[in-house]
């Protein structure tokens, strides 16, 4: 497969800064906890994360599974939750993509039953045409068309979640 650059690392970064800016607006004078959703996450909370510095936050992780390769494969399985009680606190749950919307509906579903005083989801990438079920992130770093992506957390079967920028993937002819 061959790859087209989407989004550039100077753009991510532009985008980052002010979710970032946002983000720490709104929970100002709050105790947040943030829950970075392995694994596709991991390398955009870094960095939103670290441009909100003045933000009280405890940082913890949860891992979600449903992709293999580049279709969804069956139901959103939980593989690791949370290690703390969120009942009455603020959560920020960061999320790489909105595709179909059943991971995000799975969380928004298993975050409600912890019964947490507010939960506001930031997603770097959002592609509506693909929504399957009715969920959006209240935050959405850039939407983009039905293409499959990678880099910057987003991966191929574990491949390429390193790239320091996001590339479309783009099918050899036949
Ligand atoms: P959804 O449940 O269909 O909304 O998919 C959510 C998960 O699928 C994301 O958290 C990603 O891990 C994965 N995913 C969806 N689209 C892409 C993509 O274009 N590239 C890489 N992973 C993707
Ligand atoms: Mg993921």
């Amino acid at each position: 497969m061959r790859q087209r650059t989407l989004l550039s690392a100077d753009q991510i970064a532009a985008r980052v800064r002010t979710l970032a800016d946002t983000l720490a607006a709104r929970f100002e004078g709050q105790d947040v906890v943030a829950i970075v959703v392995l694994h596709g996450a991991m390398v955009f909370a870094v960095d939103l994360l670290r441009a909100m510095p003045d933000t009280n936050l405890f940082l913890t992780t949860l891992r979600i599974a449903s992709y293999h390769g580049t279709e969804r494969a069956g139901p959103v399985r939980l593989i690791h939750d949370v290690p703390v009680d969120l009942r009455d606190r603020h959560v920020l749950v960061i999320e790489d993509i909105v595709d179909s919307g059943h991971s995000l509906a799975f969380l928004r579903r298993h975050l409600a039953t912890c019964e947490p005083a507010s939960v506001t989801v930031v997603a770097l990438l959002d592609k509506p045409s693909r929504r399957e079920v009715d969920v959006a992130a209240d935050l959405v770093g850039f939407t983009i068309e039905d293409r499959f992506v990678v880099g910057y957390g987003l991966d191929l079967d574990g491949r390429l979640r390193h790239l320091p920028y996001l590339a479309e993937l783009i099918p050899d002819e036949a």
